[in-house]
């Protein structure tokens, strides 16, 4: 506040010139008079001047007063004791303190926060800053009340202190929720393989969640540079791709890619990379976005692709073996059925050289045939198209019928078959026919691989879940080496040398038929001693499932005398004419033939034949629909339709016999069988 100042009176100076005595105290008491009417008037302004003073401090107070009582936060004085000698109604509402002070700050403490106070206050004391964290004594509504505690004005000489007081149990319980959105978040990552990061405005610094660093094989915060990081996941091209990836985040838009890279431990994975520019950000902005392991999932797929590739490839392979298969019996069926008919010429039979020559070519044509077939069934096993049809069946009659089949060449080899008797049937879950071909090489080469007068016993026995077949024989045997390349295919471990006839290809097929059954084939041997060839089945049920093998020829029985028309529909000639040639063999049969589908069909539906012999693959039409057809027209409902074809599959077999045949005759033809097919048709006339 100014301090008044009281300006020097005129009347003072001029006093100074008084010439006498009487005039001299007349002046004098109005000059004391006049300086006491200037005391007053100064009394009279400094005393303004103090209520101006006053009120104005009477105001200040009032206002540092509400100041105090309504500030924001809680403000306790405390005395150098801890109680509280004032505090403000914020502090009161806080702790649940009177107003009037006088309790100490202590008690409205939690226990556990007492020892923190006590350090606080000291601490504030020596001039240490820093608000500390207390819980309270008396709980809220929705559980324990903290607060922020901070020495304002430190105790001087009259030893009170100021503390501030902040109550923090919202901002606890917002950290809290946070912390388990955090936490959560984490854990949904961790069941979505997925982790979060963030990249910094500045374009450099990266942070990640834990899971983010489990993915990516780093220890915590052991990357957090961009581009370091980037180095160490790819290179190339893929680490080209990251690097524009973030750049066009970086220029505002979102971005996710897929890409395989390198962990920090150096493992190959593939990882979903996404990221988002933060909306409100600057720019350039902050990136958010996460990282997924997707490894199993990329894999899953590519093994997807691969196995469809390789099914593909399969079924192309198939394809190219029916083809191949087709274009090598068609030749072939007339080459064996022109032999035939010669072999059957009484002419030819009556000169011995050319009976002779004519035998030859038969023998090769055979020898030729089984060589496709088996090349064939090999291709089949080895690309995994052979799908066993696997049913309960009793070795002993399978046995037993493969024995009777090989009984001739027993005789020619001068081998004994020995079969011992089985109380009861040993039954099998495996391909009846595949096992059947399995026995055949088996016993065949028991037979073939022996001495004349040696003997091959085939013995059966019930191991729990599995059933052996064990073909024995006294013959030549095998040395180890050659046992080791005994299942390579055109493997005759020195049979080459020797007139018995063979491919090398029985056993490597035998084999793998074996295991396509889910059953396998053991060998044991001693040169000069014997083998022992096993086949091990899985073990069926009891009761014998009925199976038809196709095999099964039916016995020729005798020419009917009955008329019977037989429609060969076929395009290749020479084909017909053989067809031709053979039937003539049977004088009650009427031939016909149509060169494709369209005449075929004509043909049937005007002459209404007792068979119509059906070549599959037609110039115009497929054999399908020729059979759809004719199945399909109640006129022809008695007709009796067997497919001549050079496509070999089992399942072009299959499908065919599904689709109505009533029989499949692949070619070259077997003539028994078809001799003996035309011998069991029912005439219709
Ligand atoms: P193939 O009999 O047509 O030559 P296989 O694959 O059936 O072909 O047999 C391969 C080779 O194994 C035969 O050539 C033969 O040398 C030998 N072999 C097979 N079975 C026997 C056996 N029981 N005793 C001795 N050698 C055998």
């Amino acid at each position: 506040m100014p301090t008044p100042t009281v300006a020097p009176t005129p009347a003072t100076h001029a006093t100074t010139a008084a010439p006498t005595a009487p005039k001299t105290a007349d002046s004098e008491a109005r000059r004391l008079l006049h300086e006491l009417q200037v005391h007053q008037v100064e009394l009279l302004q400094q005393n303004e001047e103090l209520r101006t003073v006053r009120a104005e401090l009477e105001s200040s107070l009032a206002r540092y007063v509400s100041l105090f009582d309504f500030a924001p936060v809680g403000l306790v004085g405390l005395e150098s004791d801890g109680s509280i000698r004032v505090l403000n109604r914020r502090a009161a509402a806080m702790l649940g303190a009177s107003l009037s002070g006088g309790q100490a700050l202590r008690q409205f403490v939690a226990p556990q926060s007492t020892a923190a106070l006590i350090l606080a206050l000291a601490g504030g004391q020596t001039g240490q800053q820093g608000p500390i964290e207390l819980q309270l004594a008396a709980p809220g509504p929705v559980g324990a009340r903290f607060v922020d505690l901070e020495v304002q004005a430190p105790a001087m000489d009259d030893d009170a202190c100021l503390v501030s007081l902040v109550e923090t149990t919202e901002r606890r319980h917002a950290q809290s929720e946070l912390r388990r959105a955090r936490d959560l978040l984490e854990l949904s990552g961790r069941v979505a393989h997925s982790g979060f990061w963030e990249l910094g405005s500045e374009g450099r610094r990266l942070a990640w969640s834990a899971m983010a660093h489990e993915i990516l094989e780093a220890e915590p915060g052991s990357v957090v540079d961009l581009e370091e990081l980037l180095g160490c996941l790819a290179d190339g091209e893929v680490r080209e791709q990251l690097q524009a990836a973030f750049e066009q985040g970086r220029q505002g838009t979102a971005f996710e890619l897929e890409v395989p890279v390198t962990t920090m431990r150096g493992r190959a994975i593939w990882i979903r990379l996404s990221g988002a520019p933060e909306s409100d950000s600057g720019t350039p902005p902050r990136l958010l976005g996460t990282v997924q392991d997707i490894d199993a999932r990329i894999r899953l797929e590519q093994a997807r692709v691969g196995q469809a590739r390789a099914e593909s490839a399969s079924r192309e392979k198939s394809a190219f073996l029916s083809r191949m298969s087709h274009e090598l019996r068609t030749p072939l069926n007339a080459v064996m059925g022109f032999a035939h008919l010669l072999a059957m010429d009484a002419a030819i039979a009556a000169v011995p050289q050319s009976a002779q020559r004519v035998g030859m070519i038969q023998d090769s044509a055979k020898q030729l045939l089984s060589l496709i077939s088996e090349v064939l069934d090999l291709s089949r096993l080895e690309a995994g198209a052979v799908v066993p049809t696997i049913t309960s069946f009793d070795l002993v009659s399978l046995r037993n019928e493969v024995a009777a089949m090989l009984a001739p060449l027993a005789a020619e080899f001068n081998v004994c078959l020995s079969l011992p008797a089985c109380e009861e049937a040993v039954h099998a879950a495996a391909d009846r026919h595949r096992t059947r071909q399995v026995l055949l090489n088996l016993l065949s080469n028991a037979i073939k691989y022996n001495h004349p007068g040696g003997e091959v016993t085939v013995q059966l026995r019930d191991a729990g879940q599995w059933v052996e077949v064990a073909v024995m024989d006294n013959g030549i045997g095998l040395s180890d080496e050659q046992r080791l390349r005994l299942f390579q295919p055109f493997s005759r471990v020195g049979a080459e040398h020797t007139l018995v006839p063979g491919l090398g290809l029985g056993l490597s097929i035998s084999k793998q038929l074996a295991e396509a059954m889910q059953g396998r084939l053991e060998v044991s041997s001693e040169p000069g001693v014997g083998s022992v060839f096993t086949l091990v089945l899985p073990r069926g049920s009891g009761t014998s499932a009925a199976v038809k093998t196709q095999e099964t020829v039916p016995a020729t029985s005798a020419a009917r005398p009955h008329r019977l028309k037989v429609l060969y529909i076929e395009d290749n000639p020479v084909n017909v004419v053989m067809m031709q040639a053979l039937l003539e063999k049977r004088p009650q049969v009427l031939f016909e033939f149509a060169i494709d589908g369209a005449s075929g069909l004509a043909a049937a539906r005007r002459w209404r034949p007792d068979l119509v012999l059906l070549d599959m693959q037609l110039p115009d039409v497929d054999g399908g629909w020729v059979l759809r057809q004719i199945r399909a027209d109640p006129e022809l409902s008695r007709t009796r339709i067997v497919a001549v074809s050079a496509d070999a599959m089992e399942e072009q077999q299959r499908a065919g016999l599904a689709a109505g045949l009533d029989a499949y005759l692949t070619k070259p033809i077997n003539f028994d069988r078809l001799l003996s097919l035309v011998d069991d048709t029912p005439s219709l006339l």
